[in-house]
């Protein structure tokens, strides 16, 4: 229950000064409230004996008061103290948690779901803050409390009636320990079937539209119900548990109770205690009785605590399996790549995704690279990007091995244009100078002409100030393509890879707009993987993939003559397209 503590001991260390602060003003307000029984039995004594005067009574009334003062100030200070360290905590968890986040790699997140990854950030970091703050405001309070009043017990009043009284108490350890087993058990089911819920959540909201285009609402709706029983059912037992712990808690204090009223009239028949000692000694009992049932939530903030900052630890502990060189090389020409892998195998995947894949690409060259579906094009592009490492081969910029260069250097030379595109809850010309943040908003509509683009943009409502992303503005597919390529071409990479990025826009705008960016002489080598032979017939040099390996290669001319795949995808797309025009003459001479 306590190896919360020493995980966490990092913090306390770092906080110790406000944290002696606190746990000095919780011990201090624990031997206070000691006085107060004591003071009242003195009253009850006075009155028994009929000795009660006034001025007495105004001394014991004054002194009641000035320690309540006290207190409230004493309270006031810890209770302001921990709750800004366990804030303090959970924010420097997070940050810490998003750090890890921006630093690790494809890897990482295919083993994290988001939904997942979103349960560790809120749910699990508001589990630490618990222990931080009311956890050891629990601990200490109990602990000092407990200790002084029995102190008090055994001292102020009688050691014997409280030695004989005090005898369950032993059976608590016991239940604490037993309990605090089932506890940590629970709440791991707990935490991980709501970390399931919420990347449920996470994925119907992000696929509603799927979802309603398949009419799976009511099957996904039940699912998700599936989903939340289990939450329920999960914490169900962690009640189970808990609720267990207060009645034997008041069972035992009951039992102790009893036998005080035994061994107390017995001892007051003795001459051995006053009546005042008593009530006094009742008072105590009373005071006791807090910090034992305060056990019970002590010990479930501990353990979920426990199992959240192991969940947490789990997860800051996976490395990246990608890391940048240490003192890496950050000044490179970039006009030069040489492709040398003999295979690579995705972590985990059983047969390689790529295999001797071998070519150079030279200054002012574009490569075009087809294939079907599950062929290696994306692979190709996530080595060349550094995203995996090669298995076996290499691949070298300007004759330097990949994994030499600064990882945040190749990608600032490297743009990437991938299948799918994300644009950020923000204006569309934040969007486009999102690597640039220092562009203006000329140089951003720049980048927007060579995309063909700027036009639709002034369209909008509130033309580049028009908000993207979730939140935003729906984009055509082609929109959002076309906002993308402006938004990697505004970074000015010397290396540009496309991954199917246009195919949402047509033949003849894609034809533009890299003609645009050809002849601004922005790009050095450019590689384009795409299902559109049309986009890659100027291509220096092409590769067709077939299942991860290079099935042909020349230029559009020998490919075409070649006779193969290629070739008959070409002139499939040829009659494809004749068949589209023609349709739209005919459209048009109706
Ligand atoms: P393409 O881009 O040509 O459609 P991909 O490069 O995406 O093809 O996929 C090539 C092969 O690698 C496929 O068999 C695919 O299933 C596999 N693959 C892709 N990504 C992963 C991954 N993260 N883990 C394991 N296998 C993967």
């Amino acid at each position: 229950m306590f190896a919360i503590f020493k995980k966490l001991g990092w913090f306390f260390k770092l906080r110790w000064k406000t944290y002696s602060l606190a746990i000095g003003g919780l011990i201090a307000c624990s031997i206070l409230s000691a006085i107060i029984p004591l003071l009242i039995g003195q009253v009850v004594d006075l009155m028994a004996q009929g000795n009660i005067t006034w001025p007495s009574l105004r001394k014991y009334t004054l002194i009641l008061l000035i320690i309540g003062i006290v207190m409230y100030g004493l309270r006031y200070m810890w209770r302001t103290t921990l709750f800004s360290n366990s804030t303090l905590l959970e924010s420097m968890m997070r940050n810490r948690l998003f750090d890890h986040f921006t630093k690790m790699d494809q890897q990482f997140y295919n083993e994290y779901r988001t939904g997942d990854l979103m349960a560790h950030a809120t749910n699990d970091l508001a589990a630490l803050r618990f222990v931080a703050g009311g956890g050891i405001l629990t601990l200490t309070d109990s602990i000092s409390i407990t200790l002084v009043t029995l102190l008090s017990m055994f001292v102020l009043i009688d050691w014997k009636l409280t030695l004989f009284t005090i005898i369950p108490f032993p059976l608590l350890v016991f239940v604490a320990r037993y309990l605090g087993k089932w506890m940590n058990k629970y709440f791991r089911k707990s935490l991980t079937a709501f970390s399931s819920m919420n990347d449920r959540v996470q994925e119907s909201v992000a696929g509603m539209q799927v979802i309603k285009a398949f009419g799976e609402e009511e099957d996904d709706y039940e699912d998700f119900v599936s989903e939340t029983d289990n939450v329920v059912e999960a914490n169900r037992q962690v009640n189970l548990v808990n609720s267990a712990y207060s009645p034997i808690i008041e069972t035992i204090t009951g039992l102790t109770y009893v036998l005080t009223i035994f061994f107390g009239t017995y001892y007051i028949s003795q001459g051995r205690i006053t009546i005042g000692n008593l009530v006094a000694y009742f008072s105590y009992l009373g005071n006791l009785t807090w910090p034992l049932l305060a056990a019970g939530r002590l010990m479930n903030t501990m353990e979920r605590g426990n199992v959240a900052y192991d969940r947490i630890d789990t997860m800051l502990s996976h490395t990246a399996t990608v890391q940048s060189p240490e003192s890496g090389i950050d000044s490179l020409p970039f006009n030069h790549i040489e492709v040398g892998i003999d295979s690579f195998t995705y972590p985990g995947a059983s047969s390689p995704a790529l295999q001797d894949i071998h070519f150079e690409a030279n200054e002012g060259e574009t490569i075009g690279i087809v294939g079907k579906t599950g062929s290696g094009k994306t692979t190709l592009f996530n080595l060349l990007l550094r995203h995996y490492d090669v298995t076996e081969g290499t691949i070298k910029y300007d004759g330097v091995e990949i994994d030499q260069i600064d990882l945040d250097y190749l990608h600032e030379h490297v743009g990437y244009i991938p299948q799918t595109n994300l644009l950020f809850s923000t204006t569309i010309r934040d969007n486009v100078r999102f690597g640039r943040p220092e562009l203006t908003a000329e140089e951003v509509e720049r980048y927007t002409q060579l995309s063909d683009i700027h036009e639709d943009i002034l369209e909008f409502t509130e033309g580049y100030d028009t908000e993207a992303g979730e939140r935003g503005v729906s984009l055509s597919g082609g929109q959002k393509q076309r906002i993308s390529i402006a938004r990697t071409m505004a970074v000015q990479p010397d290396i540009l890879f496309m991954d199917d990025a246009m195919s949402a826009v047509d033949a003849k705008t894609e034809n533009t707009i890299l003609e645009n960016f050809k002849i601004q002489n922005q790009i050095g080598i450019t590689i384009i993987a795409t299902h559109r032979i049309s986009s890659i017939i100027h291509a220096d040099k092409i590769f067709v993939l077939e299942d991860g390996k290079i099935a042909e290669a020349g230029n559009h001319e020998e490919l075409v003559n070649a006779g193969k795949w290629y070739a008959n995808m070409y002139h499939q797309q040829q009659l494809e397209q004749k068949i589209t025009e023609g349709g739209d003459e005919f459209e048009s001479a109706k």
